[in-house]
Protein backbone atom coordinates (compact mmCIF):
# COMPACT_ATOMS: atom_id res chain seq x y z
CA UNK A 1 0.00 0.00 0.00
CA UNK A 2 1.35 3.69 -0.79
CA UNK A 3 1.87 6.36 1.86
CA UNK A 4 -1.06 8.40 2.02
CA UNK A 5 -2.83 11.40 3.67
CA UNK A 6 -5.94 10.81 5.68
CA UNK A 7 -8.25 13.66 6.51
CA UNK A 8 -11.84 13.29 8.14
CA UNK A 9 -13.88 16.12 7.54
CA UNK A 10 -17.00 17.04 9.46
CA UNK A 11 -19.15 18.28 6.55
CA UNK A 12 -20.13 17.64 3.06
CA UNK A 13 -18.85 21.17 2.02
CA UNK A 14 -15.62 20.38 3.43
CA UNK A 15 -15.51 16.66 2.07
CA UNK A 16 -16.20 18.41 -1.38
CA UNK A 17 -13.67 21.44 -1.16
CA UNK A 18 -10.88 18.79 -0.34
CA UNK A 19 -11.84 16.75 -3.66
CA UNK A 20 -11.72 20.02 -5.34
CA UNK A 21 -8.10 20.62 -3.49
CA UNK A 22 -6.61 17.72 -4.54
CA UNK A 23 -8.58 16.54 -7.83
CA UNK A 24 -7.88 12.76 -8.82
CA UNK A 25 -5.03 12.42 -6.47
CA UNK A 26 -7.95 11.97 -3.36
CA UNK A 27 -10.24 9.28 -3.34
CA UNK A 28 -13.75 9.08 -0.36
CA UNK A 29 -13.49 6.42 1.98
CA UNK A 30 -16.51 5.00 3.51
CA UNK A 31 -16.34 1.33 5.09
CA UNK A 32 -13.62 0.85 3.14
CA UNK A 33 -14.09 -2.89 2.35
CA UNK A 34 -13.35 -2.44 -1.34
CA UNK A 35 -11.07 0.31 -1.23
CA UNK A 36 -8.49 -0.82 1.21
CA UNK A 37 -8.01 -3.73 -0.72
CA UNK A 38 -7.76 -2.05 -4.15
CA UNK A 39 -5.51 -0.25 -2.51
CA UNK A 40 -3.59 -3.07 -0.78
CA UNK A 41 -3.60 -4.39 -4.62
CA UNK A 42 -2.52 -1.26 -5.64
CA UNK A 43 -5.25 -0.87 -8.11
CA UNK A 44 -6.07 2.75 -6.70
CA UNK A 45 -2.64 4.69 -5.05
CA UNK A 46 -4.76 7.36 -3.57
CA UNK A 47 -2.30 10.36 -1.96
CA UNK A 48 -5.17 11.47 0.21
CA UNK A 49 -7.93 9.54 1.34
CA UNK A 50 -10.44 11.71 2.53
CA UNK A 51 -13.02 10.24 5.17
CA UNK A 52 -16.72 10.32 5.49
CA UNK A 53 -17.15 8.61 8.83
CA UNK A 54 -17.50 12.06 10.67
CA UNK A 55 -19.14 13.54 8.13
CA UNK A 56 -22.79 14.97 10.04
CA UNK A 57 -26.02 14.12 7.87
CA UNK A 58 -25.03 11.29 6.08
CA UNK A 59 -25.87 8.76 7.85
CA UNK A 60 -29.90 7.48 9.30
CA UNK A 61 -32.97 5.84 7.56
CA UNK A 62 -36.34 7.88 7.34
CA UNK A 63 -39.57 7.60 6.21
CA UNK A 64 -40.35 11.00 4.40
CA UNK A 65 -43.42 11.28 2.21
CA UNK A 66 -43.66 7.72 1.81
CA UNK A 67 -40.40 7.43 0.43
CA UNK A 68 -37.96 5.92 2.46
CA UNK A 69 -34.75 8.18 2.93
CA UNK A 70 -31.53 6.13 3.45
CA UNK A 71 -28.12 8.25 4.25
CA UNK A 72 -25.11 7.13 2.41
CA UNK A 73 -23.06 6.14 5.19
CA UNK A 74 -25.81 3.82 6.45
CA UNK A 75 -24.38 0.02 6.55
CA UNK A 76 -25.41 -2.69 5.50
CA UNK A 77 -26.18 -4.26 8.72
CA UNK A 78 -28.48 -1.45 9.70
CA UNK A 79 -30.10 -1.63 6.34
CA UNK A 80 -30.41 -5.36 7.40
CA UNK A 81 -31.83 -4.84 11.38
CA UNK A 82 -33.96 -1.64 10.50
CA UNK A 83 -37.35 -2.12 11.95
CA UNK A 84 -38.16 0.53 9.24
CA UNK A 85 -37.15 -1.13 6.47
CA UNK A 86 -38.34 -4.72 7.32
CA UNK A 87 -41.80 -3.15 7.54
CA UNK A 88 -41.55 -0.82 4.45
CA UNK A 89 -39.49 -2.92 2.55
CA UNK A 90 -38.91 -6.47 3.43
CA UNK A 91 -37.58 -7.34 0.43
CA UNK A 92 -34.56 -4.34 0.80
CA UNK A 93 -33.56 -5.72 4.37
CA UNK A 94 -33.43 -9.51 3.31
CA UNK A 95 -31.12 -8.38 -0.14
CA UNK A 96 -28.63 -6.92 2.51
CA UNK A 97 -28.72 -9.87 4.82
CA UNK A 98 -27.60 -11.92 1.81
CA UNK A 99 -24.37 -9.53 1.38
CA UNK A 100 -21.12 -11.17 2.57
CA UNK A 101 -20.82 -11.94 6.25
CA UNK A 102 -21.88 -10.11 9.00
CA UNK A 103 -18.80 -8.82 9.85
CA UNK A 104 -18.26 -7.11 6.43
CA UNK A 105 -22.32 -5.81 6.88
CA UNK A 106 -20.84 -4.20 9.73
CA UNK A 107 -18.63 -2.25 7.60
CA UNK A 108 -20.03 -1.62 3.75
CA UNK A 109 -21.71 1.44 3.65
CA UNK A 110 -25.32 1.93 1.18
CA UNK A 111 -23.08 4.63 -0.77
CA UNK A 112 -19.68 2.69 -0.89
CA UNK A 113 -21.81 -0.18 -2.32
CA UNK A 114 -23.04 2.12 -5.19
CA UNK A 115 -20.44 4.09 -5.80
CA UNK A 116 -18.05 0.75 -6.77
CA UNK A 117 -20.44 -0.77 -9.00
CA UNK A 118 -19.17 -3.74 -8.92
CA UNK A 119 -21.86 -5.83 -10.74
CA UNK A 120 -21.94 -8.87 -8.86
CA UNK A 121 -22.73 -6.75 -5.48
CA UNK A 122 -26.28 -7.49 -4.04
CA UNK A 123 -28.04 -3.86 -2.90
CA UNK A 124 -28.01 -2.58 -6.30
CA UNK A 125 -30.37 -5.41 -7.95
CA UNK A 126 -32.90 -4.52 -5.35
CA UNK A 127 -33.14 -0.90 -5.51
CA UNK A 128 -32.84 -0.71 -9.53
CA UNK A 129 -36.03 -3.04 -9.48
CA UNK A 130 -37.32 -0.51 -6.56
CA UNK A 131 -36.58 2.62 -8.79
CA UNK A 132 -34.54 4.24 -6.21
CA UNK A 133 -33.02 7.55 -6.85
CA UNK A 134 -29.75 8.55 -5.94
CA UNK A 135 -28.61 11.53 -4.74
CA UNK A 136 -25.28 13.21 -5.45
CA UNK A 137 -23.84 16.46 -4.32
CA UNK A 138 -20.79 18.48 -6.00
CA UNK A 139 -19.46 21.59 -6.86
CA UNK A 140 -21.84 22.61 -8.90
CA UNK A 141 -24.89 21.43 -6.21
CA UNK A 142 -27.06 18.72 -5.43
CA UNK A 143 -28.74 16.64 -8.04
CA UNK A 144 -31.03 12.83 -8.09
CA UNK A 145 -30.79 10.45 -10.94
CA UNK A 146 -32.43 7.47 -11.01
CA UNK A 147 -30.03 4.30 -10.21
CA UNK A 148 -31.48 2.66 -13.38
CA UNK A 149 -29.30 5.30 -15.06
CA UNK A 150 -26.20 5.11 -12.69
CA UNK A 151 -24.35 2.17 -13.43
CA UNK A 152 -22.40 2.83 -16.83
CA UNK A 153 -19.81 0.06 -16.56
CA UNK A 154 -17.91 -2.43 -14.82
CA UNK A 155 -17.29 -0.36 -12.06
CA UNK A 156 -18.19 2.81 -13.74
CA UNK A 157 -21.10 5.33 -12.74
CA UNK A 158 -22.30 8.37 -13.37
CA UNK A 159 -20.50 9.86 -10.62
CA UNK A 160 -18.55 12.95 -11.97
CA UNK A 161 -15.47 13.87 -10.39
CA UNK A 162 -15.45 15.76 -7.26
CA UNK A 163 -19.06 14.37 -6.12
CA UNK A 164 -20.13 12.00 -3.65
CA UNK A 165 -23.31 9.95 -3.14
CA UNK A 166 -25.00 11.56 -0.41
CA UNK A 167 -28.34 9.15 0.17
CA UNK A 168 -30.65 6.58 -1.57
CA UNK A 169 -34.65 7.29 -2.06
CA UNK A 170 -36.74 4.28 -2.64
CA UNK A 171 -40.43 4.55 -3.31
CA UNK A 172 -42.91 2.54 -1.48
CA UNK A 173 -44.61 -0.82 -3.38
CA UNK A 174 -47.59 0.19 -5.23
CA UNK A 175 -50.70 -1.59 -3.51
CA UNK A 176 -51.00 -5.27 -4.29
CA UNK A 177 -47.54 -6.15 -4.96
CA UNK A 178 -44.70 -8.32 -3.88
CA UNK A 179 -41.30 -8.86 -3.86
CA UNK A 180 -38.53 -11.33 -4.00
CA UNK A 181 -34.50 -11.42 -4.10
CA UNK A 182 -32.74 -14.58 -5.10
CA UNK A 183 -29.31 -15.13 -4.97
CA UNK A 184 -27.66 -18.26 -6.69
CA UNK A 185 -24.53 -19.06 -5.05
CA UNK A 186 -23.37 -22.52 -5.58
CA UNK A 187 -20.12 -22.06 -3.53
CA UNK A 188 -20.01 -20.89 -0.09
CA UNK A 189 -23.07 -18.82 1.57
CA UNK A 190 -20.80 -15.43 1.78
CA UNK A 191 -19.66 -15.61 -2.02
CA UNK A 192 -20.85 -12.69 -4.80
CA UNK A 193 -23.98 -14.01 -6.63
CA UNK A 194 -23.73 -16.15 -9.40
CA UNK A 195 -25.99 -14.72 -10.81
CA UNK A 196 -29.27 -12.63 -8.87
CA UNK A 197 -32.59 -11.35 -9.48
CA UNK A 198 -34.80 -8.99 -7.70
CA UNK A 199 -38.65 -8.86 -8.93
CA UNK A 200 -41.95 -7.08 -8.00
CA UNK A 201 -45.41 -8.47 -9.39
CA UNK A 202 -48.22 -5.59 -8.57
CA UNK A 203 -51.53 -7.53 -9.22
CA UNK A 204 -54.90 -6.46 -11.31
CA UNK A 205 -57.64 -5.72 -9.13
CA UNK A 206 -59.11 -9.35 -9.80
CA UNK A 207 -55.71 -10.70 -7.75
CA UNK A 208 -54.78 -12.86 -10.27
CA UNK A 209 -53.00 -11.22 -13.09
CA UNK A 210 -50.24 -9.27 -13.24
CA UNK A 211 -50.60 -5.58 -13.47
CA UNK A 212 -46.74 -4.42 -14.06
CA UNK A 213 -43.59 -6.66 -13.30
CA UNK A 214 -40.25 -5.66 -12.68
CA UNK A 215 -36.82 -7.83 -12.93
CA UNK A 216 -33.27 -6.89 -11.92
CA UNK A 217 -30.49 -8.96 -12.78
CA UNK A 218 -27.09 -8.75 -11.41
CA UNK A 219 -24.21 -11.05 -11.78
CA UNK A 220 -25.00 -11.08 -15.61
CA UNK A 221 -23.30 -8.35 -17.22
CA UNK A 222 -20.97 -5.38 -16.70
CA UNK A 223 -23.97 -3.70 -14.18
CA UNK A 224 -26.86 -4.54 -12.88
CA UNK A 225 -30.09 -4.40 -15.26
CA UNK A 226 -33.45 -4.71 -15.59
CA UNK A 227 -35.04 -7.16 -17.84
CA UNK A 228 -37.48 -5.17 -19.73
CA UNK A 229 -38.11 -7.81 -22.86
CA UNK A 230 -39.32 -10.22 -19.45
CA UNK A 231 -40.98 -7.83 -17.92
CA UNK A 232 -43.15 -6.59 -21.13
CA UNK A 233 -44.79 -10.32 -21.54
CA UNK A 234 -45.97 -10.36 -17.91
CA UNK A 235 -48.72 -7.72 -18.14
CA UNK A 236 -52.16 -8.79 -18.20
CA UNK A 237 -51.27 -12.65 -17.84
CA UNK A 238 -52.01 -15.48 -14.77
CA UNK A 239 -48.92 -16.77 -13.48
CA UNK A 240 -48.58 -20.06 -14.70
CA UNK A 241 -45.03 -22.39 -15.69
CA UNK A 242 -45.51 -21.52 -19.48
CA UNK A 243 -45.23 -17.42 -18.15
CA UNK A 244 -42.69 -18.12 -15.77
CA UNK A 245 -40.31 -20.00 -19.10
CA UNK A 246 -40.97 -17.56 -21.49
CA UNK A 247 -40.63 -14.82 -18.87
CA UNK A 248 -36.85 -16.81 -18.11
CA UNK A 249 -36.11 -17.56 -21.80
CA UNK A 250 -36.44 -13.62 -22.42
CA UNK A 251 -34.73 -12.54 -19.26
CA UNK A 252 -31.76 -15.05 -20.69
CA UNK A 253 -31.88 -13.39 -24.43
CA UNK A 254 -30.64 -9.73 -22.40
CA UNK A 255 -27.40 -10.71 -20.18
CA UNK A 256 -24.12 -10.80 -21.24
CA UNK A 257 -22.02 -12.54 -18.34
CA UNK A 258 -18.38 -13.74 -18.00
CA UNK A 259 -17.16 -16.48 -18.00
CA UNK A 260 -15.22 -16.80 -14.24
CA UNK A 261 -14.64 -19.03 -11.46
CA UNK A 262 -18.32 -19.15 -10.27
CA UNK A 263 -19.30 -20.55 -13.89
CA UNK A 264 -19.39 -19.79 -18.03
CA UNK A 265 -21.70 -17.73 -19.31
CA UNK A 266 -23.50 -20.22 -20.70
CA UNK A 267 -24.09 -21.59 -17.62
CA UNK A 268 -25.29 -17.91 -15.69
CA UNK A 269 -27.30 -17.48 -18.63
CA UNK A 270 -29.23 -20.66 -17.94
CA UNK A 271 -29.51 -20.26 -14.34
CA UNK A 272 -30.64 -16.83 -15.01
CA UNK A 273 -33.82 -17.99 -16.84
CA UNK A 274 -34.39 -20.79 -14.21
CA UNK A 275 -33.79 -17.99 -11.26
CA UNK A 276 -35.94 -15.36 -12.97
CA UNK A 277 -38.79 -17.73 -12.72
CA UNK A 278 -38.08 -18.40 -9.09
CA UNK A 279 -38.06 -14.81 -8.06
CA UNK A 280 -41.34 -14.03 -10.05
CA UNK A 281 -42.89 -17.23 -8.58
CA UNK A 282 -41.73 -15.58 -5.04
CA UNK A 283 -42.92 -12.58 -5.71
CA UNK A 284 -46.44 -13.39 -7.15
CA UNK A 285 -46.80 -15.25 -3.87
CA UNK A 286 -45.92 -12.03 -1.69
CA UNK A 287 -48.49 -10.15 -3.79
CA UNK A 288 -51.54 -12.38 -3.66
CA UNK A 289 -51.16 -12.55 0.26
CA UNK A 290 -50.42 -8.31 0.13
CA UNK A 291 -53.74 -7.95 -1.80
C1 LIG B 1 -14.67 -10.44 1.14
C2 LIG B 1 -15.80 -9.53 0.69
C3 LIG B 1 -16.96 -10.10 0.22
C4 LIG B 1 -18.03 -9.29 -0.18
N1 LIG B 1 -19.15 -9.89 -0.66
C5 LIG B 1 -20.17 -9.11 -1.09
C6 LIG B 1 -21.38 -9.69 -1.62
O1 LIG B 1 -21.55 -10.90 -1.69
N2 LIG B 1 -22.35 -8.83 -2.04
C7 LIG B 1 -22.23 -7.48 -1.97
O2 LIG B 1 -23.15 -6.78 -2.35
N3 LIG B 1 -21.11 -6.91 -1.47
C8 LIG B 1 -20.10 -7.68 -1.01
N4 LIG B 1 -18.99 -7.10 -0.49
C9 LIG B 1 -18.98 -5.63 -0.30
C10 LIG B 1 -18.72 -4.86 -1.58
O3 LIG B 1 -17.94 -5.57 -2.49
C11 LIG B 1 -18.00 -3.55 -1.30
O4 LIG B 1 -16.79 -3.84 -0.63
C12 LIG B 1 -18.81 -2.59 -0.45
O5 LIG B 1 -20.11 -2.47 -0.93
C13 LIG B 1 -18.16 -1.21 -0.49
O6 LIG B 1 -18.72 -0.39 0.51
P1 LIG B 1 -17.77 0.50 1.44
O7 LIG B 1 -18.64 1.41 2.21
O8 LIG B 1 -16.85 -0.38 2.22
O9 LIG B 1 -16.96 1.31 0.33
P2 LIG B 1 -15.44 1.77 0.33
O10 LIG B 1 -14.54 0.58 0.26
O11 LIG B 1 -15.18 2.76 1.40
O12 LIG B 1 -15.41 2.54 -1.08
C14 LIG B 1 -15.63 1.85 -2.29
C15 LIG B 1 -15.59 2.84 -3.45
O13 LIG B 1 -16.69 3.73 -3.36
C16 LIG B 1 -16.26 5.09 -3.19
N5 LIG B 1 -17.22 5.67 -2.24
C17 LIG B 1 -17.57 5.20 -1.02
N6 LIG B 1 -18.58 5.93 -0.50
C18 LIG B 1 -18.86 6.90 -1.42
C19 LIG B 1 -19.81 7.96 -1.46
N7 LIG B 1 -20.71 8.17 -0.48
N8 LIG B 1 -19.82 8.76 -2.56
C20 LIG B 1 -18.95 8.54 -3.58
N9 LIG B 1 -18.02 7.56 -3.59
C21 LIG B 1 -18.00 6.74 -2.51
C22 LIG B 1 -14.84 5.02 -2.71
O14 LIG B 1 -14.10 6.15 -3.10
C23 LIG B 1 -14.36 3.75 -3.43
O15 LIG B 1 -14.04 4.06 -4.77
C24 LIG B 1 -17.91 -7.87 -0.09
C25 LIG B 1 -16.72 -7.30 0.38
C26 LIG B 1 -15.68 -8.11 0.78
C27 LIG B 1 -14.43 -7.47 1.31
Amino acid sequence: MNAFDYQAPRTVDEVLALLREHGDDARVIAGGTALVTMMRQRLVLPECLVSLRDVAGLGGIEATKGELRIGALTTHREMEVSPLVKDRLAVLAETFRRVATVRIRHMATVGGSLAHADPNQDPPVTLIALDAKVEVRGAAGRRELPLGTFFRDYYETALEPGEIITAVTVPPLPAASGAAYVKFLPRSADDYATVAVAAIVTLEADGQRCREARIALGSVAPTPLRAQAAEALLPGEQRDERLLRAAGEAAKGEVNPLTDHRGSAEYKREMTALMVGRALTQAWEAARQAY
